[in-house]
């Protein structure tokens, strides 16, 4: 190996050879999860800006492995999607989002996450419409969040129409972050924007993140979609967005909790 040189030596050094094996143990774990009921959802709170009052959750996967501990859903959502896995896994937690939501007041809505391979295969359709019967919710309650990459391509924004169709909201996530919003917008009518986490963090200080923020603000109004701000951490971001925008999202207001906390939460925001 000392004869290969620098660059030849690194290829087969010992760390990425177990690095790589890691990856694959980790797949192969994944592929059971969620039948061994490793898979749980996380909430979040979606605060309506003008009631001052929570208007729905966002679901979160949460993977809790039996000997590694808890995993982070970037760490194995793209292992999901290079292995195809994402579509049961995915389905996992759009029943689960919609059973817990079901025993929520009526008035409160369920976001759940989706990706492109999710969008691109062909029974989702069916798998929205199945788990939206078997859970009787209506459908109004249910909103699903896509990214800018999920709609890479063309062919998903028909999905998106027929899903929009049965009364589900679809949210255009991460706005600002991709590489085509603006073309996303012309073609397909969203319900919601949510703004990155990148624009709100340096708001109010920074002139320039306000000026994106109001122009995106404007621009879903005149567009006919509410808008969510994400990752508002603190007071004074609070303030500035609250006048802005529809709802908000962050650890300002709370993290990311168990669905046996809920009621707990809600019971304690209707005692203020
Ligand atoms: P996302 O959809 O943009 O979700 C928001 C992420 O920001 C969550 O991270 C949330 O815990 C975190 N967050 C919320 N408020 C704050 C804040 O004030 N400050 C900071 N620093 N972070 C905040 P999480 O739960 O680790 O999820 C990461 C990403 O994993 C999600 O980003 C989403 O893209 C993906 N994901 C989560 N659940 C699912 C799922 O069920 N399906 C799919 N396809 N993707 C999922
Ligand atoms: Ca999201
Ligand atoms: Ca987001
Ligand atoms: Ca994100």
């Amino acid at each position: 190996a000392k004869a290969a040189g620098r660059g030849r030596v690194m290829l087969f050094e010992p760390s990425m050879e177990a690095r790589i094996r890691d990856r694959w143990a980790l797949m192969a774990d994944l592929a059971h999860a969620a039948e061994n009921g490793e898979l749980e959802l996380a909430y979040q709170p979606l605060l309506d800006t003008a009631s001052r009052r929570t208007g729905g959750f966002e679901a979160l996967l949460r993977w809790r492995h039996p000997s590694r501990g808890m995993i982070r859903p970037d760490e194995f959502i793209p292992l999901a999607e290079e292995s195809g896995l994402i579509i049961a896994i995915g389905e996992w937690a759009l029943r689960a989002a919609l059973a817990e939501a079901a025993k929520w007041p009526e008035e409160l809505s369920v976001a759940v996450n989706i990706s492109t391979r999710q969008l691109a295969h062909a029974q989702f359709l069916d798998t929205i419409i199945t788990a939206l019967m078997d859970t009787c919710i209506d459908h109004r309650r249910l909103e699903l969040e896509v990214t800018e990459s999920a709609l890479l391509s063309e062919t998903n924004l028909p999905i998106l129409t027929e899903i929009n169709h049965l009364g589900v909201g679809i949210a255009l996530d991460d706005f600002g972050t991709g590489y085509s919003s603006l073309s996303y917008l012309q073609r397909f009518q969203f319900s919601k924007l949510k703004i990155d986490r990148s624009f709100i963090r340096s708001v109010p200080a920074d002139a320039k993140s306000k000026a994106i923020v109001r122009t995106v603000v404007d621009l879903a109004r005149t567009l006919g979609m509410h808008v969510t701000a994400e990752g508002v951490e603190t007071a004074e971001q609070f303030e500035w967005i609250a006048e802005n925008c529809d709802q908000v999202q962050g650890y300002f207001i709370a993290r990311p909790m168990s669905a046996a906390e809920i009621p707990a939460y809600l019971a304690f925001e209707s005692d203020k």
